[in-house]
Order: C-alpha cells, then sequence, then structure tokens
C-alpha cells in the first residue's frame, strides 16, 4: 500500500579494488538506487506509514540532507506537511535541491546538525508532529531490510559490513537486521560490522562530543550521534571496529570507487571503502573474506564535490569531423 519502490538495491561484486586487495568477493551494496538517491528511504517509508497511521498530518526532521530529502518525497506522496531544519550552508546541492522540488518547509539554522537535530526534538515534544529522524525506531525497523537483502543474495551473512558512521542508526539498523536473521537461524553467523567516521566528526573513536564536526562527507558530520550506545554495542556484539578515515582517505576512495568500479557515489559513502583500504594498508588480511562496503548515497546527490575536486579534461573542438579526429589522433 505503501512505497515509492524503496529497497531491493543492486549488490555489485567488485572488479578491480576487490582483486588489489586479495579479497575475492568485495561487494558494494547501492542504496543510491533507492527514489530519492539514499539509504534514507528504507526507514522514511516506515516511520512516514506510521505516523499517517497515527493519524499525523505533518512530520519533521533535522537533517544533513538525505533525511530531508527523504522526508520530503514520503511527505509528498502522503500529502503531509513536512518541515525540514538544516544547517545553513552545509547541505549539499543536489539534497537540497530535493527538498525544495517536493515541496517541504525548509528552515536553515546558523549551526550544526546536532542542534538542528535538539530544535526539532524539543518541537515534537510541544506539538503533534511525528519526528522522523532515526531517533524514531520505525526508521530503524525500516533500514534493517538491507541487511536481509544482503543475506538473500550472498545465501549466508558476509564476513565484514563496512559502513559509514554519521548519527549511528544506519549502523545499528544493520546489526539489528542480521542479528534478527541470526536469531531465526537463517543465518549461522553474524557479520563484523566496521563502522567508518570522518576524521574530524569522530566522536565515537574519541569518546567525546566533537563541538565543531568538520568534513567533506556532509552526510556524516556529526558530533554527537543519537545512536551512539548503539552503534557501540554493533561494534562490541560483533567484534568489529568503530575507526575514523581522512578526507583525503575518503576523497581517494571516491575517485577510486568511480573510475575503477563505475560506482558514483557521495563522499560520505565513500567512507566504507576508505575503511577497507585503511585497515588492508595495516596488514589486515582480507584474503578468502566476504566483504560488503554500504554505499549509502548517490554522487549525483554532491555535484560540486566532483566538479570541485575532479580534474577537468574538457576539450573543444569544432563540429567538424575532420577536428574530431585529429582529437582521436591526438589521444
Ligand atoms: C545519513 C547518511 C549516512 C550516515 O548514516 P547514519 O545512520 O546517520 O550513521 C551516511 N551516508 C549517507 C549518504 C547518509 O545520507
Amino acid at each position: 500500500m505503501v512505497t515509492l519502490g524503496e529497497g531491493d538495491t543492486p549488490l555489485v561484486r567488485s572488479r578491480a579494488i576487490g582483486e588489489t586487495l586479495g579479497c575475492s568477493e568485495l561487494f558494494f551494496k547501492l542504496e543510491g538506487c533507492n527514489p530519492t538517491g539514499s539509504f534514507k528511504d528504507r526507514g522514511m517509508v516506515v516511520a512516514v506509514a506510521k505516523a499517517v497511521e497515527a493519524g499525523g498530518t505533518g512530520i519533521v526532521c533535522a537533517s544533513t540532507g538525505n533525511t530531508s530529502a527523504s522526508a520530503a518525497a514520503y511527505g509528498a506522496y502522503f500529502g503531509l506537511t513536512t518541515t525540514v531544519v538544516v544547517p545553513k550552508g552545509q547541505v549539499a546541492r543536489g539534497k537540497l535541491t530535493q527538498a525544495i522540488a517536493f515541496g517541504a518547509r525548509i528552515i536553515l539554522v546558523d549551526g550544526g546538525f546536532d542542534q538542528a537535530l535538539e530544535l526539532v526534538r524539543g518541537i515534537t515534544e510541544r506539538h503533534p508532529i511525528a519526528l522522523v529522524n532515526s531517533v524514531n525506531p520505525d526508521r530503524i525497523q525500516g533500514q534493517k531490510t538491507a541487511a536481509f537483502e544482503i543475506i538473500e543474495e550472498l545465501g549466508e551473512a558476509p564476513d565484514y559490513v563496512f559502513i559509514p558512521v554519521g548519527n549511528a542508526g544506519n549502523i545499528s539498523a544493520y546489526w539489528l537486521g542480521f542479528s534478527e536473521a541470526f536469531g531465526m537461524e537463517w543465518i549461522s553467523s553474524r557479520p563484523k560490522m566496521m563502522g567508518f567516521q570522518a576524521e574530524g566528526a569522530a566522536p565515537i573513536v574519541r569518546g567525546e562530543v566533537v563541538e565543531d564536526p568538520r568534513s567533506v562527507a556532509s552526510a556524516i558530520q556529526v558530533g554527537n550521534p543519537a545512536s551512539w550506545e548503539s552503534a557501540l554495542r554493533a561494534k562490541d556484539e560483533s567484534g568489529g571496529a568503530i575507526d575514523a578515515v581522512s578526507d583525503e582517505e575518503i576523497l581517494e576512495a571516491y575517485r577510486l570507487m568511480a573510475r575503477k568500479e563505475g560506482i558514483f557515489c557521495e563522499p560520505a559513502s565513500a567512507a566504507a571503502l576508505a575503511g577497507l583500504l585503511k585497515r588492508a594498508r595495516e596488514g589486515f588480511s582480507f584474503r578468502g573474506k566476504k566483504v560488503v562496503c554500504i554505499v549509502t548515497g548517490s554522487g549525483l546527490k554532491d555535484p560540486d564535490q566532483a566538479a570541485e575536486n575532479e580534474p577537468t579534461f574538457m576539450e573543444e573542438y569544432p563540429p567538424e569531423l575532420s577536428a574530431i579526429e585529429r582529437a582521436f589522433a591526438v589521444d
């Protein structure tokens, strides 16, 4: 009854990067293929459906961008009033464009994501508006389905799941999914959860709130993750890790994935592969292991990033066959 076509995203086998790591089975879960271009849709469809079921007419969220794009889309689909509160100047252009197109009310605040989340929590305590951030447990229930899809496709759990960590809802959701599957004896073991924050926004790694989180990966620019405790549980119970990668490492992975695998993701999503490359450099062996990197959002979300950080090789010729032939000869 309730869908914009979220979920059932591709699990693509690496053709190049896995081989260089001696990892024969590296996969990318392309969450950018969801209706609004990020995994947020999996949770949003459930959160919004439950809000409607409860008789609500309005939803609100704080967002680094993708939650607002998703809330705005599902809000439009259900005819709800959607308000998004976002940090001014810190949201990638594609994401803001989506919220505008879907007709959401957009409130810019001169602060970070953490402050925006605090504000919307205050509002929903006082007003009958549904909060659709990942502190809403319905979001987590929706997002856990990605773990089920990976199991369905591989026929078992992978050995490792590498995933970016921002507000930490998603790593918690995957762990819930794998744990439920394990409890139902659908899989005989659970993967190690490998969460990666950006170095300038790594509160869980540092063990303290980061007041002014900074990263090129705006979707994980979070200084005080709401699901901090459950992310630590996912790490501990799985025998995994939560670590940080630098902006340089993120952008290196972002380029590699596009140029070697044909996968264009947004910078935050590249933190997963950046984490895998970091572990490999540190000497961890992934030989014979099944590894899945969660590619959380589409590269089209953040077109300025691609334009700014990529050297541009554009050439101009007159529209004549002879001129174009000369261009091929030069190559
Ligand atoms: C929201 C988001 C994240 C971080 O997910 P959390 O659940 O906040 O940890 C990572 N990548 C992208 C593209 C996102 O939109």
